[in-house]
């Protein structure tokens, strides 16, 4: 992007239309939960020229936010957002290395302090003086302590930044932390995933940049546009859930009608997330809607709290705590299940599912199995 220009301006010299920047700036107000009204504030904010400069730092991970955000097969207002932006420092991608590279991160946070945002990716090393993650003959601790503390506000991609991800799960040999635990008291914004969706990135940026603070947050620190809705209750295959069809196994009818991945392991009725609403590549599709059950990469903890990915949870969502997941073949009426999903108050009359049909015109409706269940 040319010194000076402004979002708009990149956008007419990459041929994208002001219909299209407009489309965008709405989306970004979709995406943000804000009135439609917005998109013109957006609108104007992206149109100012103005360049904050961005570091990425990259440390205990497989770069797979940073491939979540290039992956692009065309270029996209969302990546012309990214550009309005001066990108001072990534290793992965910079077209420097070494000393050079080096000195472009201490400039920054020399010359641009209390004025620069950081992104984050990958967990901190904290175990044995940090050795275990080095860039420069740096610890991945020093290096995040000195730049995110002086930076105007940082955003932790992904599950490792976040909670420590994949690295702190089970043996944990390296200490690593979530960044927010391992550099506490900084301006941070989460966004985890496994990876992140570079769309949320771009909500949060755009939202920076329209207002000049973060998203507000819930008690993870997560922006509550993305993080604040249950999967189960944006999902398209809900109404299968609620009238009892499950898929049974991988390839079945159910799979091929899109009935409910529940009894395939879903975890989306403990996922927060907005993946229904946003998707990826290029909002096409989303894992469910593919075919597979969501593994609740965005929650607390998840490759320890929510796996096996393959089995069900112990207590399926819209019923009591009494209902154990091998019971849910003891489905809803469906006329009572929409009801009760629709107030979530009062009680649900469970009748026999017969397990290898996986079809609702299957029930086997014995009223001495009949049971009163409170919904949750
Ligand atoms: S259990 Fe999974 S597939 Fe079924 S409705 Fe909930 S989120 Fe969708
Ligand atoms: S569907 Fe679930 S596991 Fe898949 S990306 Fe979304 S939150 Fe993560």
């Amino acid at each position: 992007m040319a010194a000076e220009e402004s979002v708009l301006e990149t956008c007419k010299r990459r041929g994208i239309s002001r219909r299209r920047f407009m489309e965008f700036c709405g989306t970004m107000a979709a995406t943000l939960a804000l009135p439609k009204a917005y998109s013109q504030t957006i609108a104007e904010a992206l149109t100012q020229k103005r360049k904050p400069v961005l570091v990425w730092l990259e440390f205990q991970d497989c770069a797979g936010n940073t491939e979540s955000m290039i992956r692009t097969t065309h270029p996209t207002v969302e990546d012309i957002v990214l550009e309005t932006l001066s990108w001072e420092y990534h290793e992965t991608i910079m077209a420097g290395y070494g000393k050079h590279a080096e000195a472009a991160l201490e400039r920054v946070v020399r010359e641009e302090k209390g004025k620069y945002l950081v992104v984050v990716e990958g967990s901190i090393p904290t175990a044995d003086d940090g050795v275990y993650c080095t860039i420069g003959g740096r610890t991945a601790m020093d290096i995040a302590s000195k730049v995110c503390r002086g930076a105007a506000a940082t955003i932790a991609v992904g599950a490792c930044a976040w909670d420590g991800g994949l690295p702190k799960a089970g043996p944990n040999p390296t200490g690593a932390a979530g960044l927010h635990e391992a550099v506490p008291g900084i301006n941070i914004v989460n966004l985890p995933g496994c990876p992140h969706n570079s769309v949320n990135t771009a909500a949060v940026l755009v939202h920076y940049l329209t207002f000049g603070v973060l998203p507000a947050l819930d008690g993870e620190g997560r922006p509550l546009f993305a993080y604040g809705q249950l999967i189960h209750d944006q999902c398209e295959r809900r109404a299968h859930y609620d009238a009892g069809r499950y898929v049974q196994a991988w390839g079945d009818e159910g799979h091929r009608k899109g009935w409910c991945l529940y009894k395939m392991g879903c975890k989306g009725p403990e996922a927060n997330y907005n993946c229904p609403t946003v998707r990826w590549n290029g909002a096409t599709s989303w894992p469910v809607k593919s075919g597979h059950g969501c593994i609740a990469c965005a929650s607390p903890r998840f490759w320890d709290t929510k796996s096996p990915f393959y089995e069900r949870l112990p207590h399926p969502a819209g019923f009591g705590v009494d209902v154990t997941a091998g019971q849910i073949g003891w489905t809803v009426v469906a006329g009572v299940a929409a009801a009760t999903a629709a107030h979530a108050v009062g009680h649900v009359v469970r009748d026999h599912f017969h397990p290898g049909n996986g079809d609702g015109s299957a029930l086997e409706t014995t009223l001495a199995e009949k049971q009163t269940t409170e919904v949750r």
